[in-house]
């Protein structure tokens, strides 16, 4: 059985940098306009010896009908459905948004096997973030930089965990 992992979270997190990253191609578009990953992307991930299957969700889908916040939620719930592993992205060096505890919300309630993922935390201006980041309710936050490959030993052992 191979094991689907989701990246989950708002806009311009970091979500499609780390997929990219775990899937080794530049399949996932990343840019500095919050939302523009328009389709949810999958791929084979890999950390080391570990294969699974990663799901890339988007910030919206470019698609008229429903409020943005409706269509986030649409989204990510088609992830935590299928996904075994569910990574939460915050941006650390962001602090923690309303947002983000609108997605926590929805989280929460999926039942899921839930990690939440402080990104961008290189460098010395995510150490707020960091803290911010224990009130959304799932413990301690892994600190992450998608961009420069950190922290990914931690997301080896929550994967390995699930299979
Ligand atoms: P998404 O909307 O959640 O998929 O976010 P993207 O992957 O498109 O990234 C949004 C922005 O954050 C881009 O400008 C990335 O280069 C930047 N970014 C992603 N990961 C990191 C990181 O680890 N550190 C920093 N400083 N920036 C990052
Ligand atoms: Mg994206």
């Amino acid at each position: 059985m191979t094991v689907t992992v989701a990246i989950v979270g708002r806009p311009n997190v970091g979500k499609s940098t780390l997929f990219n990253r775990l899937v080794g191609r530049k399949i996932a578009l990343v840019d500095d306009t919050p939302g523009v990953t328009r389709d949810r992307r999958e791929a084979e991930g890999r950390i080391a010896d570990l294969r699974f299957r990663i799901l890339d969700t988007a910030g919206y889908e470019d698609r008229t009908d429903g409020s943005l916040e409706d269509r986030m939620r649409q989204q990510t719930e088609l992830a935590i459905a299928e996904a075994d592993v569910i990574l939460f992205m915050i941006d650390a060096r962001a602090g923690i948004v309303p947002l983000d505890e609108r997605f926590a919300q929805v989280l929460r309630k999926s039942g899921k096997d839930v990690h939440l993922i402080a990104n961008k935390v290189e460098g010395r201006s995510a150490e707020a973030g960091l803290m911010e980041a224990y009130s959304l309710g799932f413990g301690e936050p892994v600190g992450l930089s998608a961009e420069h490959g950190l922290g990914l030993a931690d997301l080896h052992s929550i994967v390995s965990q699930a299979i």
